[in-house]
């Protein structure tokens, strides 16, 4: 099969096309390297199997060129990250709202089954415990930037819904939540290899707000092969899955184990929001998935346990710190 991966170059884009690589099928990358490296696609580039498009996902001509021959596209390119989304509000609303729409249009064209990427942060403020697919959306203020991120992914999923509904496009639609491992880069915003290069660096650990906020890791291999699976069942098309673990720890505790794994000595500090970042930033106080729709129907599961997950991004960090 041939896979047209969008966001290719990216953290969780480049661990899935390593897979598809690795199964035997093509696939084509598009990506405009803003948060995505080259680096990522070490492993790929090379291999005759494999090709980049440098491009936008926004661009129709770029999207409908990278989709010519495919036999499923995995839509992952988006602006991604706190920072991101606060710091380059617009550009980013615009890339997760009109690029998923192109994504979309050029799918319907030439008839390929899409999964789309949207987030857990669909759910908002709604801190139940074990979220499923149906739980209500609690959003702040569409003036307060942080839920852009949120809002868009909210109206993929119903355009990725709605173009299957009315116009038979194949699309499935998943929900990670806070998806980690290898490759991930913090200087977006993403808490985990953030922490772990200030404990190698030996600088402190700035944790945002209480550090009471709840959140559960997963791995990135864990979440990869679901993809791969619930684009292929055609009894997942029209439908929406939520991908995460359900092992729980706060952002504080989530401090100290990468102290203790790391041996470092650096202190914890704790960051008042409105230092951390600019201003239209609130946060939720715990976000736990329930993944059993996707246990369900294609075996998925969190495998990975947080003290792993930890290892493989402190190992990961120190051979970028050493290469
Ligand atoms: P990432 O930033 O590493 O990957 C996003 C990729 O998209 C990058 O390579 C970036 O260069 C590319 N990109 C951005 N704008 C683009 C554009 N206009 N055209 C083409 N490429 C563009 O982030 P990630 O964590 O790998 O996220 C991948 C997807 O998964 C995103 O859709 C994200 O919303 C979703 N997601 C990720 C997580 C997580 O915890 N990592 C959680 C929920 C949802």
């Amino acid at each position: 099969m041939r896979y047209l991966v969008t966001g290719g170059a990216g953290f969780i884009g480049s661990h899935l096309t390593d897979h598809l690589l690795a199964q035997g099928h093509e696939v084509v990358a598009l990506d405009d390297l803003s948060t995505g490296t080259l680096d990522n696609l070490a492993g790929a580039t090379g291999d005759s199997r494999f090709q980049l498009r440098t491009g936008s996902v926004c661009d129709a001509a770029a999207v409908r060129a990278a989709m010519r021959g495919v036999d499923g596209v995995f839509h992952l390119a988006a602006a991604v990250g706190v920072f991101t989304i606060l710091e380059r509000a617009l550009d980013s609303l615009r890339t997760n709202l009109h690029g998923t729409e192109t994504v979309l249009e050029a799918a319907r064209e030439a008839g390929t089954p899409v999964l789309v990427a949207s987030t857990s942060e669909v759910y908002g403020k709604n801190t139940a415990l074990g979220l499923t697919e149906g739980a209500d959306r609690i959003i702040g203020s569409p003036l307060t930037l942080r839920w852009s991120y949120a809002e868009a992914k909210a109206l993929d999923e119903t355009l990725a819904y709605l173009y299957h509904r009315e116009l038979g496009v194949p699309t499935v639609v998943v929900r990670p939540f806070n998806t980690v491992g290898p490759r991930q880069t913090g200087r977006y915003g993403m808490v985990l290899p953030r922490f772990v290069d200030q404990a190698l660096s030996g600088q402190p650990l700035t944790v945002f707000g209480t550090g009471e906020q709840v959140r559960c890791f997963c791995h990135v291999a864990d979440v990869v092969p679901a993809l791969v699976s619930l684009l292929g069942d055609a009894g997942c098309h029209g439908q929406v899955y939520n991908l995460g673990s359900s092992e729980q720890t706060t952002i504080g505790q989530l401090a100290k184990r990468v102290l203790a794994a790391t041996g470092s000595a650096s202190e914890i500090v704790t960051v008042p929001y409105t230092d951390a970042y600019p201003d239209g930033y609130e946060d939720m106080q715990r976000r736990v998935p329930d993944c059993g729709l996707a246990e369900q129907r294609v075996g998925f599961a969190a495998r990975h346990g947080l003290d792993e997950i930890i290892e493989s991004v402190i190992a990961d960090r120190r051979a970028r710190v050493t290469t």
